[in-house]
């Protein structure tokens, strides 16, 4: 029996995980950091509890594999990291909200800030501590989102003298279309912008140690965004077919997510039989049906109903009528020596079999949005189970 048999025996659940290759976390990281080094640090961005691949355990390897920073949404999550003794500097992407600007101070996170009255309390909470505590500052050069406008940073620079409590330790923007050959003069005149806003800063007497802004496709497409850190989110976890800009589209990203589940059910249904809600599958032969205990509320979308195929006994299968909150029906007429109890692969690859994948690229183009939604929307109820 296998490690990972023995694990899901011992704890008695419902059959139906996500494995998470740690492996192949590592190796993207590398090729990341490989890629870059020496010009630029790696910060590794785990937020949205690490698109879905649990955010301690890839930070832990991450932190073996010389991570040399982290990237979280929130001061929560930043929070959760320290709980687990993770002491490497943490930058909180979204900046802090109201009344948490001594919860920064006290676990050592760093915040984005992009407001005046942000950097006002957190200055406050820095005082009370008796330290002077790092933040980075965001510019927006052209997402549109969080950041000081690129054209009103002059104002801003001249209001940060009277926070005696603060360094400006980075400086930052977010690239909003690297991938996308279309929009290269957007990207372009953001990295210009960018490049200007730092010269701001300089001339204000500000040495920023970091200066940063690409994202996973700022560094496969723009080594001239690399600055002197790097942002990975998605291709850290081999998140890449719809997020690098196509001319890049030899990476050896591995995916690290996976996702399994076991036949509950097996039946026989006769021809001009429907199933499931709705009546939207129809058998058109006697066909053998299996049930999975496995629903959109563990993230298999809904909209991949009829159209997903997943991986039974070395063959694809497809998903047959509406997807429910905890179920999916398949056809397993084909596959020969189908059991009760079967492993089934709905995401990533058949490590037992044949080789086959179903990329979360495959079943994000179906259900019409990002890899990433894929792997985050992988539901809580749905154990990690890391190897
Ligand atoms: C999420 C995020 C990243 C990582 O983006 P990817 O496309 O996943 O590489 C980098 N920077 C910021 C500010 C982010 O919010």
């Amino acid at each position: 029996m296998s490690q990972l048999e023995n694990q899901q025996n011992t704890l008695a659940r419902r059959p139906t995980w996500a494995e998470i290759d740690l492996n192949n976390l590592a190796s993207n990281f590398n090729q990341i950091k490989q890629r870059v080094s020496p010009a630029a640090r790696v910060m590794a961005v785990i937020k949205a509890n690490a698109y879905g691949h649990g955010a301690v355990e890839c930070a832990r390897r991450l932190v073996n594999e010389g991570a040399d920073w982290f990237g979280v949404a929130l001061p929560e999550e930043g929070i959760e990291l320290r709980a687990s003794r993770i002491s490497q500097p943490v930058l909180c992407l979204g900046g802090f909200w109201h009344g948490q600007a001594g919860l920064c101070i006290q676990h050592r996170l760093t915040p984005v800030v992009y407001r005046l009255d942000m950097m006002e309390s957190l200055n406050q909470a820095a005082s009370d501590a008796g330290i002077v505590a790092d933040v980075h500052v965001k510019v927006d050069t052209g997402m549109g989102r969080l950041g000081i406008r690129f054209d009103q940073l002059s104002e801003f620079v001249a209001a940060l003298q009277q926070f005696r409590h603060l360094r400006i330790d980075g400086l930052m923007s977010h690239l909003a279309a690297a991938d996308d050959a279309t929009c290269q003069p957007l990207t372009q005149d953001q990295i210009r912008r960018f490049e200007d806003s730092v010269a701001t800063f300089r001339d204000h007497g500000y040495r920023p140690t970091y200066l940063h802004l690409a994202n996973s496709a700022g560094i496969f497409g723009h080594r001239e965004a690399w600055g002197n850190m790097v942002r990975p989110g998605g291709v850290l976890y081999g998140l890449w077919r719809d997020v690098l800009p196509s001319s890049t589209r030899n990476a050896e990203l591995r995916p690290v997510m996976s996702l399994h589940s076991r036949i509950s059910l097996l039946k026989w249904v006769p021809p001009g039989e429907t199933i499931g809600y709705g009546c939207t599958f129809e058998a058109s032969r006697r066909s053998l049906i299996a049930t999975l205990p496995i629903g959109y509320h563990d993230g298999y979308m809904r909209g991949l109903s009829n159209r997903a195929h997943v991986i039974v006994r070395g063959t694809y299968a497809p998903v047959v009528g509406r997807i429910s909150m905890d179920l999916t029906l398949i056809d397993v007429t084909n596959v020969s020596g189908v059991e009760l109890n079967e492993q089934v692969t709905l995401l990533g690859w058949d490590r037992q079999n044949s080789g086959l994948k179903i990329p979360a690229e495959d079943l994000a183009r179906i259900s019409g949005t990002l890899s990433y939604e894929v792997t985050c929307g992988v539901g809580e109820r749905v154990p990690r189970v890391y190897v």
